[in-house]
C-alpha cells in the first residue's frame, strides 16, 4: 500500500530531475536571503549557475551541527519570521541547542512523509497509535503525531515513562502500535514480563516504530519477540524535520529514504570525498523541499551505508543501510575505533541476557562490559555465570580484538533514561 504511488514509485530518471529542479531552487533561495550560505558561497567561488547536474552538488559547502550552534538562536531562515509557525530545538551534546524553524508548508510535509512511512508500513485509518516519544522541544514526537493523524490514525499522546499508564492505555483503547526509542521497547518488554502479561494474548499490539538512537538487528529480533509484533526501523534527525527521514517498508531490509525531499550523499567522515554506493560512509543530506530553513549538505555524522539495488516493494527512493552508529559515538580503546552497537549485537544475541548494558571507559582505556541478566536466566549458579562472562569477553575480543572485564548484574539494576538511551559511560574524559 501506497500513500503517493505516483512520487513513491517515480522512475529514478524523472526523480532525478525532479530532484535537480528543487536542488536549483534550494540553492538560488538560499543565495538570495541567507546571510550564511551568501557568505559561504562567496568563499568558495560558487555562484548558484554553477550547479548543473546532481553531481554538481559537490561543490557546494558542507553545513554542520557547529554551523546551526553558532547561529542560535537565529537559525538559517530563508523567510521572515513572521512566516515560520513552529520552532523545535535539538539538543545533541552540550552547549547551545539548534534552533529548527518550519513554514506551515514544512509543517505539512513533514506530516505528509510520515503518513508515506506508516502507509508503506501497512498502517491505515482506524490503527490506534501510542506515541511514547518525548513531546516538547524534540520533533520525535509531535511530527510522528500530525503524520499518524493525516492517516486517520487514532493518536495517543502518552509521551515515555510511566509503564503501568501505557499498559493501561493500550489495553483501555486497543493500541495497534507504538511509537518508542529502543531502549524504551526493550524496558517495557521487561516491564511485561515481571507483570507476567503476555502481550500476544492481551494486548493488540502489530506494529512498532522504533528510532531515535542507534540500535541492532539482534535488538530489533528481541523487541519482535518479546512484544509480538513488528518492528519497523525509523530514522530521522531535527536538522531535517525529525522522523520521517527514512522507514522500512515490510522488506525490513535497510530504510527508504524519501529522495524527493533530500538528496542522499554518502562522504568519507575525514576526507568529506564521496564513497561508492555500497561502501560505509556519513551520510550527508540537503533538503529540496525546505522553505523556512533549508540545509545544504548537512553533515549528519550517522553512519550509513546505500543499498542501491531496486526494492521488491517496488518504491524506487533508495534504501539506506541501518546506522552503525555515529561517527561522534566512536569510542577508542586501546588503539581500537569501535562503536557501541558493536557490542550491542553481541549482548542481544545470547539469550541468557537481559536487554540493557552500559560500556564504562576508564583509567588507561580499561573496557567493561555491563550487562543485565534475563529474568530467566538469572539463577545466581556462580559456576555458569563464570562461564557465561568468559563467553561474552571472548566474543568482543573477537569482534574488537579488546578484552573487556564483563560484569553480569540482576535484571533491572542498571539506570535507565526517559529520553535517548546513554550506552556509555567514558570516566576517562571526567
Ligand atoms: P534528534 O535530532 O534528537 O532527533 O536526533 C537525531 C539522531 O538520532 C540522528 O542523527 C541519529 O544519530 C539518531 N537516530 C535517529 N533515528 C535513528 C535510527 N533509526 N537508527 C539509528 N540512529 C537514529
Ligand atoms: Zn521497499
Amino acid at each position: 500500500m501506497y500513500w503517493n504511488r505516483e512520487i513513491e514509485t517515480m522512475e529514478r530518471a524523472a526523480l532525478e530531475t525532479l530532484q535537480l529542479q528543487r536542488l536549483q531552487d534550494t540553492v538560488l533561495r538560499v543565495a538570495q536571503r541567507v546571510p550564511f550560505y551568501q557568505e559561504r558561497f562567496a568563499a568558495a567561488g560558487f555562484t548558484p549557475d554553477d550547479l548543473r547536474s546532481l553531481a554538481d552538488v559537490r561543490r557546494l559547502p558542507f553545513t554542520t551541527g557547529a554551523d546551526l550552534r553558532a547561529t542560535y538562536p537565529a537559525g538559517l531562515l530563508a523567510v521572515p519570521l513572521d512566516d515560520a509557525v513552529r520552532l523545535h530545538t535539538s539538543s545533541g551534546t552540550t552547549g547551545k541547542p539548534k534552533a529548527l524553524y518550519f513554514s506551515r508548508q514544512d509543517v505539512d510535509h513533514a506530516a505528509e512523509l510520515i503518513a508515506r512511512c506508516l502507509v508503506m508500513s501497512g498502517m491505515h485509518a482506524g490503527d490506534v497509535l501510542q506515541n511514547i516519544m518525548t513531546y516538547g522541544l524534540f520533533t520525535g514526537a509531535l511530527v510522528m503525531h500530525y503524520g499518524a493523524e493525516k492517516v486517520g490514525c487514532l493518536v495517543i499522546p502518552a509521551g515515555p515513562g510511566n509503564s503501568e499508564r501505557q499498559l493501561m492505555l493500550m489495553q483501555d483503547f486497543r493500541t495497534t502500535a507504538i511509537h518508542a526509542t529502543p531502549s524504551y521497547a526493550l524496558y517495557f518488554a521487561d516491564f511485561l514480563e515481571k507483570k507476567g502479561v503476555d502481550p500476544r494474548k492481551e494486548l493488540s499490539l502489530r506494529r512498532a516504530f522504533v528510532g531515535a538512537e542507534p540500535y541492532t538487528e539482534e535488538t530489533r529480533r528481541k523487541i519482535e519477540a518479546a512484544l509480538g509484533l513488528q518492528v519497523f526501523n525509523s530514522y530521522g534527525l531535527s536538522e531535517m524535520n525529525g522522523p520521517g527521514v527514512a522507514f522500512e517498508c515490510p522488506q525490513q531490509h535497510g530504510m527508504h529514504l524519501w529522495e524527493d525531499h533530500f538528496l542522499l550523499e554518502i562522504i568519507h567522515p575525514e576526507t568529506g570525498d564521496p564513497v561508492p554506493d555500497g561502501e560505509q560512509g556519513e551520510l550527508v543530506l540537503t533538503t529540496l523541499c525546505r522553505e523556512a530553513m533549508p540545509l545544504l549538505r548537512y553533515r549528519t555524522r550517522d553512519i550509513t551505508t546505500v543499498l542501491p539495488e531496486p526494492c521488491a516493494c517496488g518504491r524506487t527512493h533508495r534504501r539506506i543501510q541501518r546506522i552503525a552508529g555515529r561517527s561522534d559515538d566512536m569510542l577508542i580503546a586501546r588503539g581500537v575505533n569501535f562503536y557501541p552497537q558493536q557490542i550491542e549485537s553481541i549482548l542481544m544475541g545470547m539469550p541468557a541476557l537481559g536487554r540493557n548494558y552500559l560500556i564504562v571507559l576508564e583509567g588507561l582505556d580499561e573496557l567493561t562490559v555491563k550487562v543485565e541478566l534475563a529474568e530467566a536466566g538469572f539463577d545466581g549458579q556462580v559456576e555458569h555465570l563464570a562461564r557465561l562472562q568468559s563467553r561474552i569477553a571472548d566474543s568482543i575480543r573477537a569482534e574488537l580484538l579488546v578484552k573487556p572485564k564483563v560484569d553480569l548484574v540482576p535484571p533491572g539494576t542498571l539506570p535507565v533514561s526517559e529520553g535517548k538511551a546513554k550506552r556509555v559511560l567514558d570516566k576517562r574524559s571526567l
